[in-house]
């Protein structure tokens, strides 16, 4: 397959972007969910969506190599939105197979965010799906309500408004700063896989990540940690009275039916 110029600079050849979307209308996107769990007693609280791409000839695409893309291009926003109503529909799947009912939580990207219709989006949505906004979750970054941070503001006190909930993800990677944790009305805390992935044996990690826990207890967020692989992490967690946790260690991403199968061990 020929490049051209890619004066994008991320390395996606233009016919690329026109497959992304034409995935989006043609049914190559799916969804993997992944538990998210209790950290005192196992039992799930909580499933992240997250979107897959099925590329006719070259298989399974990354999120990591086309989310930017759709960033780029805003096609991200149709993308986005295909992927909220397919975590409902299937949140409310799950409820009418009279399953626990657990969390719903979908990765928002900035350019949706900064759309002034998302609120009303996500109240479609819901209404849609007839599901009790109590059990979807928006993950947002913090560079994603930095980079406009009155509007961001606005659309979170919106969101705030319908009773869905908010967390700030990946905290702790990159360039992450407190500002975020002080203007924004967060709910919940997920600290990145990069806090996480060096516990219990590295000091550094270990300060850092109960610093980061009674943070957000301070705050009154919860807290969740990213990139569980170990029972070693886990032991640490639990007794750094981190709430909860999601990673390998309990299970990556599956198709929906294994969600059924995991929360159908779990009834009351
Ligand atoms: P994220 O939101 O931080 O999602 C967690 C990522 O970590 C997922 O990668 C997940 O498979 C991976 N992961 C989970 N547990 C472990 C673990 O124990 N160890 C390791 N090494 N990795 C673990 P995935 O599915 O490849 O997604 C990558 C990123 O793509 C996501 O990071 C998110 O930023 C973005 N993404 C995925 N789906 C969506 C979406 O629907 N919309 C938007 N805007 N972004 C999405
Ligand atoms: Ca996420
Ligand atoms: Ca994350
Ligand atoms: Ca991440």
């Amino acid at each position: 397959q020929h490049h051209d110029g890619d004066s994008s600079g991320v390395g996606m050849p233009r016919g690329e972007q026109e497959e992304l979307h034409q995935a989006i209308t043609a049914d190559q996107l799916f969804l993997e969910y992944q538990p998210q769990v209790d950290v005192a007693t196992g039992r799930i609280t909580g499933i992240e969506a997250l979107v897959r791409w099925n590329h006719p000839a070259k298989g399974r695409v990354p999120p990591a190599s086309f989310i930017p893309i759709a960033e780029e291009t805003g096609l991200i926003v149709p993308l986005g939105l295909w992927v909220l109503n397919e975590a409902c529909r299937q949140a409310r799947n799950w409820q009418d197979m009279g399953l626990t009912p657990v969390t719903i939580a979908v990765n928002v990207s900035a350019k949706q965010f900064a759309d002034p219709d998302f609120a009303s989006h996500v109240a479609e949505a819901l209404e849609r799906n007839r599901l009790q906004s109590r059990w979807l979750e928006l993950e947002v970054t913090e560079s994603v309500v930095m980079q406009d941070a009155e509007r961001a503001l606005a659309m979170m006190e919106q969101l705030r408004a319908l009773g869905v909930r908010l967390s700030i993800d990946d905290f702790g990677s990159g360039y992450s700063s407190l500002a975020a944790l002080k203007t924004f009305p967060f709910d919940r805390l997920k600290m990145d896989r990069s806090l996480v992935e060096a516990l219990p044996g590295d000091k550094t990690a270990v300060a850092i990540a109960s610093a980061v826990i009674s943070l957000a207890q301070t705050l009154k967020l919860s807290v969740l940690a990213e990139g569980v692989e170990t029972d070693a992490q886990m032991d640490f967690l639990r007794q750094a009275r981190c709430e909860e946790a999601q990673g390998y260690r309990f299970s990556k991403p599956v198709p929906p039916e294994e969600v059924s199968r995991l929360l159908q061990g779990q009834l009351p």
